[in-house]
């Protein structure tokens, strides 16, 4: 089956790839979106469903979208569906080392530092069928930086699954137990 991947990310381009090997997945540009969606929702359901059915209905051609950030216990979620931005007061939007600086800043002083990584990827049919597979991986925000590997926070996300940050783990131990990793795999397995 053709599906399209709804988002302009190389890296989640190769591993919506990797995951489906049996279907023929093409970038939004492939199938002829151009556009942007706006992220609007609140949650990050809302959010891949938002991208998912905008892409499928101008494509006509199922669409997989996906959205996820960093939830901390102490901050009530935060940063959440606005991982992206979440220095954007004051740094530019996706800027990651502004992000973390502001995410340390606002976990002085604090000891509960659980937090977990979500995702939610969405699969929609051009005839309305929607699926939704979430996908958690579990930690804790460290004082500092560790490794030099990954991307957004993931110098500063200690993983309770692999004893090391995720910037220290290579690619491979990281998907095994990530929250898009475990998000793919769910997806793949109700479809
Ligand atoms: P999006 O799903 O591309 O909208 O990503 C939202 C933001 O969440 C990213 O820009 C990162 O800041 C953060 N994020 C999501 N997944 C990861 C991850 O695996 N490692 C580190 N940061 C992540």
């Amino acid at each position: 089956m053709q599906f399209v991947a709804a988002t302009g990310n190389k890296n989640k381009l190769r591993e919506f790839k990797e995951i489906f090997p049996e279907h023929e997945i093409l970038s939004a540009a492939e199938a002829g979106f151009l556009g942007e969606v706006e992220e609007t929702g609140e949650t990050f359901a809302e959010n891949a469903l938002l991208k998912a059915r905008a892409v499928c209905k101008a494509t006509a051609l199922p669409a997989l979208a996906d959205d996820s950030g960093l939830c901390v216990d102490a901050l009530c979620g935060a940063p959440g569906v606005y991982s992206a931005r979440y220095a954007s007061k004051f740094a530019p939007e996706g800027w990651d080392k502004g992000n973390r600086a502001f995410l340390l800043k606002n976990l002085e002083g604090v000891e509960n530092r659980r937090a977990h990584f979500a995702c939610c990827i969405a699969l929609v049919f051009p005839d309305g069928r929607e699926l939704i597979a979430e996908g958690r991986t579990e930690g804790t925000i460290l004082h500092e930086n560790r490794g030099t590997g990954g991307f957004g926070y993931d110098s500063l996300f200690f993983s309770d699954d692999l004893g090391k940050s995720f910037a220290e783990a290579s690619e491979e131990e990281k998907n095994a137990v990530s929250h898009r990793g475990r998000a793919m795999r769910k997806l793949k397995e109700m479809l």
